[in-house]
């Protein structure tokens, strides 16, 4: 039985924090600590106890929380192996295709290198949520500062084989600036016209416009769809490879 419960909150300028709570053990787990004071009144909101961290990288906007969180709940901190140099704090490393279980449920560790070589993604099967660090963003894609394109497109192909279903969290709410560099890649797109109507709704609103869904995200993000023969022609790229027409996006949009 799935029953895990998610709760979604803003850190920083643009961060997004995540509580994974299990009702019945009682355990919470914080998906990375961009800001310690948001994580606590997250769990004074909803009046859970912290046990576990979920770090994806070593990036300071994912990890400076986590001394401070440490210290008040003595929680259990858990992270990339790659990156284990980089992030003091950890207590138990993962790498890709491991498994362990949270609240009774399996979490499956998807390594998706690009954005830092040692991210890591994490994957609650049963629940149907993935949590994608900065690799995977609503209508975009981590900036590539340690790998390379062909890399991140090979990590970003795991994410895209996931249920189309699947719910989708990110670390940061970048959708807007995300959807008008879209449209300049796939004007015709009409999923994504009507999407990007969605999301200026909600921003207005001061509402986050994630979670999404891997389907959601298929049928719009450019950066997910270099095999789609609209976006190849209107990029003059009919002939190269999927990982050409993903650097090429990445590329226009480094430069934007
Ligand atoms: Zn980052
Ligand atoms: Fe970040």
């Amino acid at each position: 039985m799935a029953n895990l419960e998610f709760h979604q909150f803003t850190c920083l300028d643009d961060n997004f924090g995540v509580l994974i709570h299990d009702p019945d053990s009682g355990d919470t787990a914080s998906l990375d600590a961009p800001e310690a004071k948001k994580v606590r009144d997250a769990l004074t909101d909803t009046g859970w106890n912290l046990t576990h961290i979920l770090v994806t990288h070593h990036h300071g906007d994912h990890i400076q929380g986590i001394p401070e969180l440490k210290d008040a709940f003595g929680c259990h901190v858990i992270g990339p192996a790659a990156e284990a140099g980089k992030i003091p704090t950890l207590d138990q490393t993962f790498g890709d295709g491991d498994e362990f279980s949270f609240g009774g449920e399996p979490v499956r560790v998807i390594s998706t290198p690009g954005h830092t070589l040692g991210m890591i993604n994490f994957y609650f099967p049963q629940s149907g949520v993935v949590f994608t660090g900065d690799t995977l963003f609503a209508l975009g894609c981590g900036r590539i500062f340690e790998g390379d394109p062909q890399m991140m497109w090979h990590s970003l192909t795991k994410l895209m084989a996931l249920p189309a279903d699947t719910i989708v969290y990110c670390g940061h709410e970048y959708t807007l600036a995300n959807a008008k560099f879209s449209v300049t890649i796939d004007p015709e797109n009409s999923a994504l016209a009507s999407r990007m109507d969605e999301i200026e709704a909600l921003r207005a609103a001061g509402k986050p416009t994630l979670p999404t869904t891997i389907g959601k995200e298929l049928e719009t993000n450019p950066f997910l769809r270099a095999a789609d023969p609209e976006i190849r022609a209107n990029l003059g790229m009919t002939g190269a490879s999927d990982a050409e027409v993903f650097a090429e996006i990445r590329g226009r949009k480094d430069r934007g």
